[in-house]
């Protein structure tokens, strides 16, 4: 029986991957691996290496979660090193917990490795700062998926406060996510950002308003992330991933 490594493959940018995960993906017998996830990575491995795609693009899923699961242990009872590579971080919204606990019910042996959230990473490329002294000293990553469901676990009555608000999976719910923030007393002139392919050579950052977003971002290509707050201003003296040479 193998060991499964639930890893984070980081947002985007190759060079985002972390050592410890260069190592196990050299290391691998199989992969399986996320839309999200950069197929360059699948380079670096071994000969021989098989490579399983499970293609989950944003919240559609290719294959269903518990298929995965299944698929996963299957793969940990032949093959030695099994890596489950995720876009990101396995922990932000990449259901790794479901899949350890899944493989901690069979019995299998597994690790964490935690991978660049794109939380962070991708307003970091935009030139947007998560947290910033005088401006804010805390964020919140919340899912837009559940935004437009009609038992939303979204508290949006909390989100008054100056914290930043990183949206992910929210792009197709982005004029429903615009209307609760200015139902919530947010001004129409707020800033918000929309950051599309992050990392990755093509990134666009889309600055705007509560008020105008939705009309200048709707149409960019996913992945996409969103970033409200008064940070995003900041993006005008600290873009640089998109200015380079
Ligand atoms: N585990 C991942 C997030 C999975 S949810 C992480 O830690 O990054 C998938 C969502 O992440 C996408 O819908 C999008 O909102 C965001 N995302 C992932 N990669 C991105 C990228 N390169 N640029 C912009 N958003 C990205």
């Amino acid at each position: 029986m193998g060991k499964v490594y639930l890893t984070g493959a980081g947002p985007g940018d190759i060079d985002l991957l972390t050592v410890k995960a260069l190592r196990l993906i050299k290391q691998a017998d199989v992969i399986i691996y996320d839309r999200l996830a950069n197929p360059q990575i699948l380079k670096e491995a071994k000969d021989g290496c098989e490579f399983i795609y499970v293609g989950k693009a944003d919240s559609h899923h290719t294959l269903p979660q518990d298929e995965i699961n299944e698929l996963i242990y299957q793969a940990s009872q032949k093959y030695d090193v099994v890596v489950r590579l995720k876009g990101g971080d396995p922990f932000v919204f990449g259901r790794g917990g479901e899949e350890g606990i899944y493989l901690r019910q069979r019995g299998v042996e597994f690790e964490f490795v935690p991978g660049v959230t794109s939380a962070i990473a991708v307003p970091e490329y935009a030139g947007i700062p998560v947290t910033h002294r005088g401006i804010t000293v805390s964020f919140r990553v919340v899912t837009g998926h559940e935004a437009t469901k009609e038992k939303s676990q979204i508290p949006w009555e909390n989100y008054k406060t100056d914290d930043t608000i990183i949206f992910l999976m929210g792009l197709h719910r982005l004029k429903y996510i615009v209307e609760k923030l200015l139902e919530i007393g947010k001004p129409k002139d707020f800033p918000i950002a929309v950051i599309s392919r992050g990392t990755w050579p093509d990134e666009q950052t889309v600055i705007g308003t509560l008020e105008d977003i939705y009309e200048k971002a709707k149409d960019l290509p996913t992945p996409a992330l969103i970033v409200v707050g008064k940070v995003v201003e900041l993006h005008k003296e600290l873009s640089w991933f998109e200015k380079r040479a």
